[in-house]
């Protein structure tokens, strides 16, 4: 199990190396950046953005050491021993795990409980921490930012800094009543996280590199492909597109559409970024609301904001969160 202490010796001649996986917009770069600043030796941090799409993939990668001249890399983080997901439907859509050593930390928000995030990644050699933070953000920041809050799930698990730590940073990087909202949903978080842990600390000192990982669309690689690699979305050719992805996933409610209230004024048509709002020919030879497409609704919530009826409301997909160890293993608390 690691301990503070344990910590503080691996950092003297090694690198503790953090990924963070989160979609554009929820703030998986700020909280790389905050891991740095919390951090009383030397840190780097690197963002990776994908199709720079609200709500689309991203990675931060983050560095850190007592000894400066280890944290000199300026490549993404391969070996992470870390991991942070800030949006559980990417464990079904990217390799999370990827690089992460026997023993390795995987931190969720999530409602799930260990067993069923073991099931999902097919890993059993991890440890895993699993916290509410949708939850927690929702109650205490009354909005859904979860990036500070898997930081708490993160200094309980790694002790790589303090809560004091990360507060100062807050403080130094928000004002007031964010600062104090935050650094209250950060605590909450650090008691609430669910710790599975196999009792095996990760291998600091060997590099668990593997050379690609990418969100699986079961498209050929540029490897495959004869015209230098680039995608031509002909359907005769390779059929892709935004419409083959599942943008539906990305969000956490539930959108819904009361077809009594509506007045089919089609302000929500015009303001979709999704094209998610599904409108269909009358008999009268005009174009009426339909309804909402669900495999595309990323649950953004301009139509939302913008229906001057009402009726279009929200319901939060997610229910109560679950903590259970996996019974086969021991080592959980
Ligand atoms: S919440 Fe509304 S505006 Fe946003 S993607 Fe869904 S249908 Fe479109
Ligand atoms: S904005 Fe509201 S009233 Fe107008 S079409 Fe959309 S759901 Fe109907």
């Amino acid at each position: 199990m690691l301990t503070p202490e344990k910590v503080k010796e691996v950092l003297k001649e090694n690198t503790v190396n953090l990924r963070f996986h989160a979609r554009g917009g929820q703030g998986g770069v700020t909280a790389s950046n905050l891991c740095v600043e919390a951090f009383y030796g030397y840190g780097i941090c690197q963002p990776r953005f994908g199709a720079e799409r609200m709500g689309s993939p991203t990675e931060s990668y983050v560095r850190l050491s007592a000894n400066a001249d280890l944290i000199r890399s300026n490549e993404q983080v391969y070996s992470p021993h870390f991991v942070s997901v800030l949006d559980p439907s990417l464990l079904g859509e990217i390799d999370v795990t990827a690089g992460l050593p026997k023993g390795g930390w995987l931190i969720v928000n999530t409602t799930l409980d260990q067993v069923s995030i073991q099931q999902i990644v097919g890993r059993k050699d991890i440890s895993i921490a699993t916290i509410d933070a949708t939850r927690i953000a929702l109650d205490i920041l009354g909005r859904n930012i979860t990036n500070t809050i898997i930081l708490g799930a993160l200094i309980r698990v790694s002790h790589i800094f303090s809560v004091d730590e990360l507060a100062d940073a807050i403080m130094r990087r928000f004002v007031g009543k964010i600062a104090g909202t935050n650094i209250e949903a950060i605590k909450q978080a650090v008691e609430d996280t669910c710790v599975y842990d196999i009792g095996i600390d990760p291998d600091f000192t060997t590099d668990n590199k593997v050379p690609w990982q990418q969100v699986d669309l079961d498209l050929p690689g540029y490897k495959e492909l004869d015209l230098a690699g680039v995608w031509y979305c002909d359907e005769d050719v390779i059929n892709v597109g935004s419409d083959q992805v599942n943008t539906g996933s990305w969000g956490e409610w539930d959108v819904i559409w009361d077809e009594e209230k509506c007045t089919d004024c089609a302000q929500c048509w015009y303001i979709c970024p999704d094209f998610a709002i599904l409108r269909k020919k009358g008999e009268d030879g005009l174009w009426h609301m339909a309804g909402i497409d669900h495999f595309h609704c990323k649950s953004c919530l301009n139509c939302l904001e913008v229906c001057p009826v009402d009726a279009i409301s929200k319901k939060l997909r997610q229910g109560p969160a679950a903590c259970a160890v996996p019974e086969e293993q021991e080592g959980g608390n």
